[in-house]
């Protein structure tokens, strides 16, 4: 599933597109249930004819600024891909929603398992205050942290994956955040001292910078994993340290990688560098 750096990834690739500035001329909805809070008919109406002013990402949310004041959320979920095609392309099975440029060019929103959705908001505050701090930006302080973490009974693993917590982390970049600052995910998030609160915090940071310089992680060569709106790999998986990782040596200490399973979720750790659970 796409986590900040993959969103963060076609953010920027739309962008790159022109995206920014361009009009829609048509909508196509191919999948009804691609389309949230409203019928397709009428979304369709919405849309067309207006113009994409700016392209961000909060969270895993790209947000689209319309010209008619309204906002467009992207959530691209487990396998939701964006390609920009030439005019009159034909679109594939897994094509579920497409935006006609006003020059022509076709927005492909190309999405395998149907999590994908689109939904049209006047303010988008309402549907994204409840998501915690951006972990990239300066208002992400060890502070920040510290208070989003304290008097949480939660483990810290699942609590990272919270996105009321901290915005945008997904499985991967918990595990590798939480090898990175030497901390077992099973650890209750209320018996974190400030000094693992202190490397736990440059960890995330540390972790999601590289995989948005890397432009994102690709795991395998599925269709369904992540390629950025060029179409092309991200490159993080290879600097991962531990997720899947399972039998290798931890980099660090050389101790062989585990997996466990932590709220449902496969769990990647080196048991010497981050101590069991004290809780
Ligand atoms: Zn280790």
């Amino acid at each position: 599933m796409p986590e900040l750096p993959e969103v963060e990834t076609v953010v920027r690739g739309l962008r790159a597109a022109g995206l920014e500035g361009a009009g829609i001329r048509d909508v196509l909805v191919q999948w009804p249930g691609t389309v949230a809070g409203a019928t397709p008919a009428a979304f369709i109406r919405s849309l067309r004819g207006c113009r994409i002013c700016r392209l961000t990402r909060r969270a895993k949310y790209i947000v689209a600024e319309l010209d008619n004041h309204r906002h467009l959320l992207v959530h691209l979920r487990m396998t939701g891909q964006f390609r920009i095609e030439p005019p009159a392309t034909v679109l594939d099975a897994h094509d579920r929603l497409v935006l006609i440029l006003d020059d022509g060019r076709q927005v492909h929103f190309h999405d395998t398992r149907k999590f994908g959705r689109f939904q049209l908001v006047a303010d988008p505050r309402q549907h994204l205050s409840a998501l915690g701090p951006e972990p990239l930006t300066d208002e992400f302080t060890v502070d920040v942290l510290r208070r989003q973490l304290s008097g949480r009974r939660r483990r810290i693993k699942p609590l990272l994956l919270d996105q009321t917590c901290i915005a945008g982390i997904g499985n991967i970049y918990a595990d590798e955040s939480l090898w990175l600052a030497r901390i077992h995910p099973l650890r209750r998030a209320d018996t974190l001292t400030r000094t693992e609160i202190n490397r736990l915090h440059q960890a995330i940071r540390t972790v999601l910078a590289k995989g948005v310089a890397a432009e994102g992680t690709t795991l395998g060569h599925g269709a369904t994993n992540f390629y950025s709106v060029a179409g092309r790999r991200g490159r993080n998986a290879d600097a991962l340290q531990v997720f899947r990782r399972t039998g290798e040596s931890c980099p660090r200490c050389g101790h062989i990688i585990a997996r466990l399973v932590v709220g449902q979720r496969g769990t990647h750790i080196c048991p010497q560098c981050q101590p069991g659970r004290k809780h």
